[in-house]
């Protein structure tokens, strides 16, 4: 059988991912990336096109991977690909999940492609964790943590103080009520509760630290609400040991079946590398939209539409007889 031949849409963190995680394929190759910036050096030295150079590729790709941004990127670049390719993205603006699901599908389905929308983790394999847990114990209550885990925008707005040099700032889950629910606990927890905000900031020579520390505990919108522990610290140490892009989380279902009788599920992911992660999960899901498609299916899909089967390099008897 021939391999599943993948493109990446723009170039950043996340498509370095999938190109790393293309490369543990035994049954994918990677034909190049497309960006909006001319003259891009991938790191695995596969070559690299323009936006422009995409509807030339039609017929020798199968399944393009979008990796821009969902802030602005995907809304428009997921459909705009999807005329073309069967696609998949990692779209994960969760409130606009429903509008992106309907545009992508309108475009797939009038050109005949198939379309997975929202794949990686969150949404991706805690949305599927999600589900399952709810369907099995339907009487119980769904909880999800996220970190210890490098949030990009909370670092990006301390970077924004005055005085403050660079920043990085981790979500970390509460571990004593990650315990209580561990043992049964079913308590009211939302995203402020659950949570505390760490920051490491390297601030200016001379800068006013006690001042800085109150810009970000008193941010609307980004501190105010949560439990913020501010740590001044050099530029080395923020260098040597906070610059990777961890992250993870957990989710977990407490419920009951007859009365007093017990369940707890939890489903945890740390990860080394957020994108590196999420990239893979792309890919694997690479794999079941091409099926998906193989099968005659158009239109757009979400990873609830995927068979575990279609994910896996192994065939449905290896499954049954290995994995079972
Ligand atoms: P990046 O900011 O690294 O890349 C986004 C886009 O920006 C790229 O596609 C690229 O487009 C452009 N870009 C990248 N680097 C540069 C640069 N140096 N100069 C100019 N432009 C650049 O974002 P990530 O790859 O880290 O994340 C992409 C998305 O993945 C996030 O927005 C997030 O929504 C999603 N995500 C989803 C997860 C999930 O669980 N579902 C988990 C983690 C992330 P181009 O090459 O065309 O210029």
């Amino acid at each position: 059988m021939s391999n599943i031949r993948i493109g990446i849409v723009g170039y950043g963190n996340l498509a370095r991912g999938v190109e790393a995680s293309v490369q543990l394929q035994p049954d994918m190759e990677l034909v190049g990336v497309f960006s909006r910036r001319a003259g891009i050096q991938t790191v695995s030295g596969v070559p690299a096109y323009t936006m422009e150079d995409l509807p030339n590729f039609k017929g020798k790709v199968d399944v393009m991977v979008l990796c821009g941004g969902s802030a602005t990127d995907l809304i428009e670049q997921t459909p705009m690909v999807a005329k073309y390719f069967t696609v998949i993205d990692s779209f994960d603006t969760h409130a606009r999940i429903p509008e992106h699901f309907d545009n992508v599908n309108k475009v797939a389905k009038e050109a005949g492609n198939a379309a997975l929308i929202s794949c990686g983790w969150d949404p991706g394999m805690f949305s599927l964790q999600r589900v399952y847990a709810e369907s099995i114990l339907p009487k119980g209550k769904s909880y999800t943590f996220w970190g210890r885990g490098v949030s990009q925008g909370h670092s990006d707005a301390i970077r924004r103080i005055d005085g403050v040099l660079d920043a990085r700032q981790y979500t970390c889950p509460k571990e004593e009520i990650l315990n209580d629910i561990r043992n049964g606990a079913t308590p009211e927890v939302d995203a402020y509760k659950g949570h505390i905000r760490e920051c490491y900031v390297v601030a200016a020579e001379g800068a006013d630290k006690a001042k800085i520390e109150n810009e970000i505990k008193t941010m609307e919108n980004y501190f105010v609400g949560y439990e913020t522990i501010v740590n001044f610290i050099s530029q080395d140490e923020l260098d040597k040991n906070h610059k990777g892009i961890p992250h993870g989380g957990f989710v977990l279902r407490s419920g009951e079946t007859t009365d007093g009788t017990q369940h707890v599920v939890e489903y945890s992911l740390k990860l080394d590398s957020n994108p590196e992660f999420t990239g893979s999960a792309l890919v694997a899901y690479a794999r079941g939209i091409y099926r998906l498609a193989k099968h005659g299916g158009t239109g757009c899909y979400t990873v609830f539409d995927i068979p575990p089967a279609w994910i896996s390099t192994h065939s449905a008897e290896e499954l049954r007889a290995h994995s079972l």
